[in-house]
């Protein structure tokens, strides 16, 4: 099955719903944003990353575009890559015709993201679904590609190997799903919900089902109640039916 243009997604989607699908709703489906410092300085990156003065650059055997516009009808999806290198190809390698360029040339994506690497695949399966768009607009394999990490200042590279490809597909599958679906998945509170530019907003202690909300809620009555520190066995009945 092929997508038409008003189908496609955006491939920074997928970030969002690997690492919460609560957030990805509240992000997608409900137009939520909210900055905090990791979010800010990874948009700064991105505007340095995509500077028009320099779209296109050629240094030795390295072709470099900027700010390339990515899509893919069999994924359904859409997006940018920051940085896309045409390394020249060595015999055993597939490539592409550059023009005014001999021989072939193999792209690599770059793509720019604040801090350290993250724990999770979020970054990785982003970058991924932007080489298989490239893949699909170039007609070549993308053997790997990479990230610059802000801080520190260094590229780690990425193999595009076949689990990668595959937990990147099947993300894309349940974005469509979900998209379909219109309603943004309950919270789950876990530990990742500290660092949520969302948290705020999705309040996932108090949101996170029944449970998650009495104890929310036991814990808002005991602090109005008696500010010092509560004594478990002394709590309202509702914190006492609440805990597990
Ligand atoms: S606060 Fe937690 S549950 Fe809510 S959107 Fe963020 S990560 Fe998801």
């Amino acid at each position: 099955m092929m997508f038409t243009e008003d189908d496609l997604l955006p491939i920074s989607a997928l970030q969002h719903l690997t690492f919460c699908e609560r957030q990805w709703g509240l992000i997608h489906l409900e137009g939520a944003w909210q900055d905090n410092v990791l979010t800010v300085e990874g948009t700064q990156l991105h505007d340095r990353a995509h500077d028009p003065d320099t779209e296109t650059e050629v240094r030795g055997n390295v072709r470099t575009a900027r700010g390339l516009r990515l899509r893919s009808l069999q994924l359904g999806l859409t997006g940018m890559a920051d940085v896309v290198e045409f390394h020249a190809a060595s015999e055993l390698e597939a490539g592409i015709q550059l023009e005014g360029a001999p021989g072939l040339w193999q792209p690599f994506i770059v793509e720019y993201k604040r801090g350290h690497p993250k724990i999770g695949r979020e970054d990785e399966v982003q970058l991924c679904a932007q080489a298989l768009c490239l893949e699909e607009m170039l007609g070549v394999s993308i053997l790997s590609s990479a990230f610059f990490y802000g801080e520190p200042r260094r590229r780690s590279d990425v193999v595009l190997d076949q689990g990668l490809r595959q937990e990147t597909e099947a993300l894309v599958a349940r974005l469509h799903e979900l998209t379909r679906a219109g309603a943004t998945p309950p919270a789950q509170y876990a530990k990742k919900c500290n660092s949520c530019s969302l948290v705020d907003l999705c309040l996932p202690r108090a949101t996170g089902g029944q449970r998650s909300a009495q104890r929310y809620l036991a814990r808002a009555i005991a602090d109005v109640v008696d500010p010092a520190p509560i004594d478990a066995g002394s709590t309202t009945s509702i914190g006492a039916e609440a805990t597990p």
